[in-house]
């Protein structure tokens, strides 16, 4: 494969890559249609390498991460192939998160629209029982997750991988990562030799290369640079502050970019929560993700933002790699990432599929050594995101009165855990993703106004 990525190509080669269609790369056309009608013009990088490899039957590598088009890369084939065939559980797909396999089973759904195609996403946090039943339906595409799957396998009567033909291990690199190799080596024990195995990676490391060793035969190996795509179009800023008055400053740069969609991000669940609580007091549009919610409430605040009814997500790294939300403005690391790595994720949420985007990472007296780190990583230094303190600083009576208000609202909340008063939440009442379910909210307001009078 070239090493060269778009940025160094001569204005005639790109010419000519402009040109391929998804016809060129072998798609049919009932495939080709669906891509016309998802507005996909023509095929990106990793498409244009993978399809064709796939189609003739080899087993392959794709080392391209989460925005390159890489779920379609592996999509069309498989599509391609199951209408030749019609056959049930004709592919598997392993991913890391829930929130990605919901996500793959949208794009086959998208571009299998007028073939029939079924798919069940089968993933943890949710009923086992109704899994069962749509496995007992025997889907054409499975969407797992490695752990619910074996959980199946092991326990769900009458339900087997025997026929399977394709098996896609999809950021298996954030599958090894997270400790799934057990899981692994279970499914692959499980599945048939006689089968064609594509791996999606974003970086080939040691355990990587052992994964593709044992299940891969042959492959060949694709490569996409995304560096590219981050250093033209996204501009990177940092804002040096004292840490006191992080919130006051995340609150004069949404008032700055307001009409932007936002997405920050916090380290820890607490902070997360905090920080929402804080922006929904302030009367901004602000909603939480993260690992302490389950799995229905961190879908349906991600569906929230993704349907632009909330302009904020406020996220721990649960969400910097891997989903995707195509209408991301501004990144803002409120809380710089340990992981120096984590920073591309964390921005590669925004300046995708060719449009720009903003990345803005707060850096207090705390985050000066981490920051450096993250310079050195991208070999680059980054330019202050200008603000006037004066401008700044007239906010701070309101956010402090906010701050205060939050505290009592949180204290309010570990005293109602504490005492097991707690009712039980309604599961649809996304207040509750910040705790605020309606009863606490107005307690703890009425005991913060008193608390003013005194
Ligand atoms: P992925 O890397 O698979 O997560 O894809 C990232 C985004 O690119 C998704 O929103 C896809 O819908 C979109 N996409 C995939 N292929 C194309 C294409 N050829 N042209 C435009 N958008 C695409």
């Amino acid at each position: 494969m070239s090493e060269k990525t778009e940025g160094e190509m001569t204005e005639e080669k790109k010419e000519s890559i402009n040109n391929v269609t998804w016809k060129d790369l072998g798609i049919i056309d009932i495939l080709c249609q669906a891509c016309e009608d998802l507005k996909w013009i023509v095929p990106t990088k990793i498409q244009r390498e993978a399809i064709p490899l796939t189609l003739q039957g080899k087993d392959v590598i794709g080392l391209a991460e989460t925005g390159s088009g890489k779920t379609a890369a592996f999509a069309l084939p498989i599509l391609q192939a199951l209408l030749e065939t019609r056959q049930r559980l004709f592919a598997l797909i392993l991913t890391p998160t829930r929130e990605l396999a919901f996500q793959i089973s949208e794009q086959f759904e998208a571009l299998g629209s007028n073939t029939g195609v079924k798919c069940a996403v089968i993933v943890g946090g949710m009923d086992m029982v109704s899994q069962a039943l749509m496995l007992a339906k025997k889907p054409h595409i499975i969407i797992a997750t490695p752990g619910r799957l074996v959980d199946h396998l092991e326990n769900t009567k009458g339900f087997n991988l025997r026929s399977l033909k394709f098996l896609v291990m999809d950021e298996a690199d954030r599958i090894l990562n997270m400790d799934f190799e057990i899981e692994l080596d279970k499914i692959l024990k499980i599945i048939p030799r006689e089968r064609r195995t594509l791996l999606f990676s974003a970086t080939m490391t040691k355990k990587v290369q052992k994964l593709q060793r044992a299940s891969l035969k042959n492959p060949v190996k694709v490569e996409v640079s995304t560096k590219y795509q981050t250093v033209d179009k996204l501009q990177q800023y940092y804002i040096f502050i004292p840490s006191k008055f992080k919130d006051v400053y995340l609150v004069h740069i949404f008032n700055e970019l307001a009409g932007n969609s936002f997405m920050v991000f916090c380290s820890t669940c607490n902070n997360t929560m905090r920080t929402a609580l804080l922006l929904r007091y302030l009367g901004f549009m602000a909603v939480p993700l993260h690992g302490q919610m389950s799995q229905n409430k961190r879908l349906a605040a991600l569906n929230k933002f993704k349907a632009k009814n909330r302009s904020i997500l406020i996220s721990t790294d649960v969400a910097s790699r891997g989903l995707d939300i195509p209408h991301v403005d501004v990144v803002i690391n409120f809380d710089i990432p340990s992981h120096s790595k984590d920073y591309i994720h964390r921005v590669g949420r925004t300046a995708r599929a060719g449009r720009s985007g903003r990345a803005i990472t707060f850096v207090t007296q705390y985050d000066v050594e981490l920051y450096q780190r993250i310079e050195q990583l991208i070999s680059k230094q980054l330019p202050l995101y200008k603000t006037e303190e004066n401008e700044v600083m007239i906010l701070q009576e309101r956010v402090a009165e906010a701050q205060r208000h939050v505290k009592m609202q949180i204290k309010t909340i570990e005293d109602t855990k504490k005492s097991g008063k707690r009712k039980k939440r309604n599961d649809d009442d996304e207040d509750d993703d910040t705790e605020q379910s309606f009863g606490v909210r107005k307690r703890v307001k009425a005991k913060f106004k008193n608390n003013r009078k005194k």
